[in-house]
């Protein structure tokens, strides 16, 4: 079986696959890690449990998880030699890694030089490494990272117009996230289409409360929306996304606010929250708007225009769109703001069906009419399983276990 670990700022989720990848056994989440009353839900075998643990740290919440996994009334595994291979997901690889790599000592070495582009995010991914590794000696593991898909993107996409030696001697540039939500998304959407990835230009717009809009032409991104950090781009469930800045500039000599104030105001008191005043969860915000908030309409309004400038500008970028692709909390679960973002975009070749986007139901579905010259669809995002998917391919030499796993998934997949 195929283990999964994606260790977040105060969370740690796990799922452990068949070796085909066609089900999951066990999974669950380890909350409130190093805060009060740290707790798990598991579930495994039809059995949905939820339990107070001990999780001081990530180390301790992956050791609950294990014992959730192997326990004898809940538990998936009898004893942890069922677990074949590892995959852990990191926030950042920096320049480093353009793809994901099986975990050696230089490769954890090279991680923890990103970790200062990702100082809150790198060294848990690194502690549910370490730990996975003492726990599960032998056994062999895989990173893959967030922002590995978009390495190919073009210079004049990534190098910020900064004096060039920022890029050169510090790795000053824009990098993205959500990559490995748009890489299995994009591929998903191929498939869907029954077209070769490598024809296909697309805009995938994964809209949870973080958003990426990435454009991903022949399969490679060549341009998204985050950059340095998780604040650029479109706004979002609580940060600002792009703004001028010259504004920081303007907060800090004028209204006396220090950098860490500005920066906990653009990161947790903007987007949605910050505009509607009322919320950063989508659902509430449209609740208002519809109930008469005019601040919950104009924060709706300026989540749509920014997106579809976004839309319009990486259709430009690629030289025209084949497909516009819908994904994670909102692009997944809303049919209003997908309508709302695709009106007015006919001149891309965006049409939606309404009946069609209405009917959506958790599954990869197209939303547009046959005769739109670009596919708007929605496609259900899921890195866990494109963790999944890269561990078995890169653990396919490392041993009898792994290479029977590879066999099995290249066999489920036909
Ligand atoms: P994360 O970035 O934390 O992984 P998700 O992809 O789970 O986020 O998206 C979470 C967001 O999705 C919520 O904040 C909420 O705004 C939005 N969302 C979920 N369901 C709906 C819905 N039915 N309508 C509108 N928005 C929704």
């Amino acid at each position: 079986m195929i283990l999964t670990i994606n260790c977040g700022s105060s969370s740690l989720k796990y799922q452990l696959y068949t070796s085909d990848l066609s089900g999951v056994v066990g999974k669950g989440i380890v909350s409130r890690i190093g805060e009060a009353c740290p707790y798990i839900e598991h579930r495994a075998g039809g059995r949905k449990i939820r339990q107070d643990v001990e999780a001081a740290d990530h180390r301790m919440a992956l050791r609950v998880a294990m014992e959730s996994l192997l326990h004898p009334e809940w538990g998936a595994i009898k004893d942890v030699s069922a677990i074949e291979a590892v995959g852990h997901r990191a926030v950042h690889g920096g320049d480093i890694f353009v793809e994901s790599v099986l975990v050696t000592d230089d490769v954890i070495r090279q991680l923890e030089q990103c970790t200062p582009l990702a100082p809150l995010h790198n060294p848990l991914n690194l502690h549910g490494i370490h730990e996975a590794r003492r726990l599960l000696p032998g056994i062999p593991q895989v990173v893959v990272f967030d922002t590995s898909f978009h390495q190919g993107m073009p210079a004049q996409a990534y190098v910020y117009a900064l004096p060039y030696r920022y890029y050169a001697e510090h790795k000053i540039r824009r990098y993205g996230f959500h990559g490995t939500s748009c890489r299995f998304v994009s591929g998903r959407a191929a498939e869907v289409l029954e077209r070769p990835l490598q024809e296909l230009r697309m805009v995938i717009c994964h809209l949870g409360n973080g958003v990426t809009i990435d454009a991903v032409a022949g399969g490679r991104s060549v341009d998204t929306s985050m950059g340095f950090g998780t604040f650029s781009g479109t706004m979002m469930g609580t940060r600002s996304g792009d703004f001028d800045p010259g504004l920081i500039f303007y907060l800090n000599r004028t209204l006396n606010m220090s950098l860490g104030d500005i920066e906990a105001t653009c990161y947790k008191e903007s987007g949605l929250l910050g505009v509607s005043g009322v919320s950063n969860d989508m659902r509430e915000v449209v609740e208002h708007a519809i109930a008469g908030n005019h601040r919950c309409s104009l924060a709706i309004d300026m989540f749509v225009y920014m997106i579809k400038k976004y839309i319009g500008g990486y259709a430009a970028a690629m030289g025209g769109l084949d497909a516009l692709v819908f994904t994670a909390g909102i692009g997944e679960n809303s049919p209003y703001i997908r309508a709302r973002i695709c009106g007015g975009l006919g001149f891309l070749g965006i049409e939606v069906d309404d009946l069609a986007n209405d009917a959506v139901d958790g599954a990869c579905a197209i939303i547009s009419p046959r005769t739109a010259s670009a596919a708007t669809m929605v496609v259900p995002t899921d890195e866990e399983k494109m963790i999944a998917l890269d561990t078995v391919h890169l653990t396919a030499g490392c041993g009898d276990h792994s290479r029977r796993s590879a066999q099995r998934v290249e066999a489920a997949a036909g």
